[in-house]
C-alpha cells in the first residue's frame, strides 16, 4: 500500500481531514508518518484550508509505533511528523478515538487541540517495552500536565481513560456525538481564527512546580525500587522527564532521544519486545484454518466449588458469561459459594472492585443441584478431587445429559485427558482446561489437547479463555502437562540443593535477585506444603524408584504446613506474612542430611540459578522433542504468566540463550555425570547446542507442517 493509501487528505468546509488508514490500528509503519506530513504540507500550502484534523480511521486514532521496527538497523528519518506539526502554521485537531498510544499520543500531543470520544484511552505504554517515549512525549506530556502526573503515566504505562485525560489536561474536549468527523471538523473551525497557536512545547508554566516538588524524581525512584530491580527503562522514562523540567525544549528532545538509543537494544528491551511477540504467537495452532466454524460460547458450568471452581467460575463472572455451579453436596455448594461471596467482598474491600460491580458479577453465578440443570450449558468446566474415578464419574455423568455440541474441559492438573475423555461417547468435544492458583487471578490457561481432542474444541477452549481474560497456551496431554512438567525439575533441585546445603533463604535470595517477586520456598509456604506432600505420597506409592523429600515431609508430618499454620520453611508472626528464617528449620535440615549422608557444603548465586533454571530448560527440550509444546516461545509465556518469570528476561529459553545453548547443555552433561539420571541431556538440546542455535527458536514437528 502507497503512503497516499495510508494517509488520506480532503477538504471540507475549508478544514483539511488527514485520515490515517493503516488496518488493523493505524501503526505507525513505515508509509505512514510520510503521509501525515505530506498531507500537513498539501493543507500548509492550500490557502483554502483554515485548520486541520488529525484522525484515525477504523478502530483506532493510532495506536502506536510499529513494535516491529524497533531493534532493527533504520536509517534516521529526515525530519518527523512532530517536527512538522511544530511549524505548523495553521490549528491542528486531533480527534481521538480508540487508542492513541505511544507515537500515536505523541502526534496528538503535537497538535495544538486535543479531542475525544468517552471511550477512547490514551497513554505512553512504551516502558513495557523496555524503551522510553521516543517522539518528544517525555517533552511535551510535563508541559502539558505537569511533571508528577506524567512522570506517574510515563513509568506506569497505563492507559488513560477519556475522562481522566480531561481531568488531567491532556484532552480539551470530550465529544459526545455519535459522528467524530464532524465533530472534530465543527470544533476546527471554532478554533481556526485563534492565535497565537498554542503549541505544548512552548507551554512552561507547569513546569515551575516541579522546581518547588525538589524532591519529586527522588521520591518516584524509590517508589519503583522494589518493581523496577534490575530494569533501565523506567528510570530512563523519569530521567527523561526530569530534563523536561531543567532543559530548554530542543535540548529536551536531545536528552530523549539519547536516552531512547541506550535502551532501544538493551537486554530488557529486546526480552521485552520478544515476550509480547511470544504472546501474539500462541494463537497460531496447527490445523487451524480462519474459516473454521467453532462453537460458540455464552454460557458455562462449574463442576465443583472448591479452590479452583470457585475462581474459575468468578473468571466466568467476571467477563460476563452466565455460569452454574454444582457441587457433590448442599453443604459442600453453600461453602463454595460463600467463598465467592467472601473473594469479592474482599476484593471491594481492598479497593480493586466496586461495590455496583461485585452486584453485576455476583448474580451471574447461579448454585444448582443437579446435572439436568446444567444440560443446556455451552461449556462445562470440571473442578473436581483430583482422583481419575472421580472424574470419570463426573464425565459419564456430563456425558448422558449436556446437549450434543457443547465442549467438555478437565481441570486437572495431571490425569491422563484421554482416560477422562474415554468415559463419553464425545471425546473430540473433551480437553483439559489447566488453570493456575488463583485462578480468578493468574493469567495462564494451558489447553490440553487430547488424542481425540478435535481442532474445534481446542480452539473453542483457547477462545473462551481470551474471553475470560486468560493467555490460553497449547499443551501436550503428558505428565504434568507442559507448564508444571518443565518447572518440575525446578522444584526438585531447589530441594536436593536444601539437602547438600544451600539455605532456603539463600535460594530464595537469588531468585529474588533475579527477578521473581518471591523466592521459590517462600511461594511454598504460601500455596501449602502440604499439597506437594500428598502428590509426593501418591507418586511414591505408584513408584517404588521415586526419589522421596525428606525435609518437606518432615516439615508437614510436624504440622508446618506454610503460611496458613504460621510456619512452614519460614516462621510467619500472626500479624503479617514476612517469612523470618526459622533456626528450627535449619536443625532438620542438617539432621536430615546427616542421616541421609549427605554432606552439607557452601553454594555459590550463580550454581543455584543455574542448577534451578538448566534443570527446567533441559526438561523443556525434551517436551518439545516429544512434540507436547508447540513453541519453545510458548513454553516462555507459560513461565511468564504461571510462574512469576521476571518478563524483562524474556521466559525460560530467552534467558538460556542469553546464556547460550552450548554452555548450557555442556552444563548439564557435567551434571549428568555428577548427579545422574534425572540430568539425562535431551537430544534436542544436544543438537540445537552443536549448531550454536538458539533454544527459543524450536518449534515442534507439527506446527512446521502447517
Ligand atoms: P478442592 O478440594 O478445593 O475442590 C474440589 C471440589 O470438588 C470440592 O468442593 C468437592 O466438594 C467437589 N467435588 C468432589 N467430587 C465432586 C463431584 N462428584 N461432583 C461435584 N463436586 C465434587 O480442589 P481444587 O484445589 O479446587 O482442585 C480441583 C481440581 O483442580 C483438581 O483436579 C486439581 O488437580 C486441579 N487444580 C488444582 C490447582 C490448585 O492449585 N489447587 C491448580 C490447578 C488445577
Amino acid at each position: 500500500m502507497s503512503e497516499q493509501t495510508r494517509v488520506r487528505f480532503e477538504v471540507v468546509d475549508g478544514i483539511g481531514v488527514i485520515t490515517v488508514d493503516n488496518p488493523p490500528v493505524n501503526a505507525l509503519g513505515p508509509g505512514v508518518p510520510e503521509g501525515i506530513m505530506a498531507a500537513l504540507e498539501r493543507g500548509e500550502a492550500d490557502s483554502g484550508v483554515k485548520a486541520m484534523v488529525l484522525m484515525g480511521a477504523g478502530r483506532s486514532f493510532i495506536a502506536g509505533a510499529d513494535i516491529r521496527q524497533f531493534g532493527k538497523p533504520r536509517p534516521a528519518p529526515a525530519r518527523r511528523t512532530y517536527d512538522v506539526l511544530d511549524q505548523a502554521g495553521k490549528p491542528i485537531v486531533a480527534a481521538i478515538h480508540g487508542y492513541a498510544l505511544g507515537g500515536g499520543l505523541e502526534n496528538a500531543l503535537a497538535c495544538h487541540y486535543r479531542i475525544a470520544v468517552p471511550s477512547a484511552k490514551v497513554g505512553l505504554p512504551e516502558v513495557n517495552i523496555g524503551i522510553i517515549p521516543g517522539g518528544g512525549g517525555t517533552q511535551r506530556l510535563p508541559r502539558l500536565i505537569g511533571p508528577k502526573a506524567a512522570v506517574e503515566m510515563i513509568v506506569s504505562g497505563r492507559h488513560v481513560s477519556a475522562a481522566e485525560a480531561k481531568t488531567l489536561g491532556i484532552i480539551d474536549e470530550i465529544v459526545a456525538g455519535k459522528d467524530l468527523r464532524a465533530e472534530a471538523i465543527a470544533y476546527a473551525r471554532r478554533v481556526a481564527d485563534r492565535r497565537p497557536l498554542p503549541r505544548v512545547r512552548d507551554m512552561t508554566h507547569k513546569l515551575a512546580a516541579a522546581a518547588s516538588d525538589a524532591g519529586l524524581f527522588e521520591t518516584v525512584r524509590k517508589s519503583i525500587a522494589r518493581k523496577a530491580r534490575n530494569q533501565k527503562a523506567p528510570y530512563h522514562c523519569i530521567a527523561a522527564v526530569e530534563a523536561a523540567t531543567r532543559e530548554p525544549f530542543e535540548q529536551g528532545i536531545q536528552t530523549e532521544r539519547r536516552l531512547f538509543s541506550e535502551l532501544e537494544n538493551s537486554d530488557e528491551a529486546r526480552a521485552l519486545r520478544y515476550a509480547f511477540f511470544a504472546e501474539r504467537e500462541v494463537t497460531r495452532i496447527p490445523g487451524l484454518s480462519k474459516d473454521l466454524v467453532l462453537p460458540e460460547i455464552k454460557s458455562a458450568a462449574v463442576i465443583g466449588a472448591g479452590t479452583m471452581g470457585g475462581g474459575i467460575a468468578m473468571c466466568c463472572a467476571d467477563f460476563g458469561i452466565p455460569v452454574k455451579v454444582l457441587e457433590a453436596s448442599p453443604e459442600a455448594l453453600a461453602k463454595g459459594m460463600q467463598r465467592i461471596r467472601d473473594n469479592y467482598a474482599i476484593s471491594v474491600k481492598r479497593g480493586s472492585l466496586e461495590q455496583a460491580e461485585m452486584e453485576q458479577r455476583l448474580p451471574r453465578i447461579q448454585p444448582v443441584d443437579s446435572y439436568q440443570a446444567i444440560a443446556e450449558c455451552d461449556v462445562v468446566i470440571e473442578a473436581v478431587f483430583e482422583e481419575m474415578a472421580v472424574k470419570k464419574e463426573v464425565f459419564a455423568k456430563l456425558d448422558a445429559v449436556i446437549k450434543p455440541g457443547a465442549i467438555l474441559l478437565t481441570n486437572s492438573s495431571a490425569l491422563d485427558i484421554d482416560a477422562i475423555a474415554r468415559a463419553t461417547r464425545r471425546a473430540p468435544q473433551v480437553a483439559g482446561a489447566h488453570f493456575f492458583s488463583p485462578a480468578n487471578v493468574m493469567k495462564l490457561l494451558e489447553v490440553v489437547v487430547g488424542e481425540q481432542s478435535a481442532i474445534e474444541t481446542v480452539a473453542a477452549a483457547m477462545k473462551l479463555g481470551r474471553a475470560i481474560g486468560k493467555i490460553s497456551v497449547y499443551a501436550g496431554n503428558c505428565d504434568g502437562f507442559v507448564a508444571n512438567r518443565s518447572r518440575a525439575p525446578f522444584n526438585t533441585e531447589m530441594n536436593l540443593m536444601v539437602e547438600e546445603g544451600a539455605s532456603p533463604e539463600a535460594i530464595d535470595q537469588v531468585m529474588v535477585d533475579f527477578g521473581y517477586p518471591m523466592g521459590p520456598f517462600a511461594v511454598s509456604d504460601l500455596a501449602g506444603l502440604d499439597i506437594s506432600y500428598a502428590s509426593r505420597k501418591r507418586r511414591a506409592a505408584a513408584d517404588p524408584g521415586y526419589r522421596k523429600l525428606p525435609i518437606p515431609d518432615r516439615l508437614v508430618e510436624l504440622g508446618r504446613k506454610g503460611q496458613k499454620t504460621g510456619a512452614g520453611w519460614y516462621r510467619y508472626d500472626p500479624s503479617d506474612r514476612t517469612p523470618h528464617p526459622d533456626p528450627e528449620v535449619q536443625r532438620i535440615i542438617r539432621e536430615t542430611a546427616l542421616a541421609m549422608g549427605i554432606e552439607q557444603r557452601a553454594f555459590a548465586g550463580d550454581e543455584i540459578l543455574r542448577r534451578l533454571l538448566f534443570s527446567s530448560v533441559n526438561e523443556a527440550c525434551k517436551i518439545l522433542e516429544e512434540g507436547k509444546a508447540l513453541r519453545a516461545s510458548d513454553i516462555d509465556v507459560m513461565w511468564l504468566h504461571g510462574f512469576g518469570f521476571p518478563r524483562y528476561r524474556g521466559g525460560l529459553m530467552f534467558w538460556a540463550d542469553r546464556v547460550g545453548s552450548r554452555a548450557v547443555c555442556d552444563q548439564v552433561e557435567a551434571w549428568y555425570q555428577r548427579y545422574g539420571a534425572r540430568w539425562q541431556p535431551s537430544s534436542l538440546l544436544r543438537d540445537v547446542a552443536r549448531r550454536g542455535g538458539d533454544l527459543r527458536e524450536i518449534k515442534s514437528a507439527s506446527i512446521q507442517a502447517i
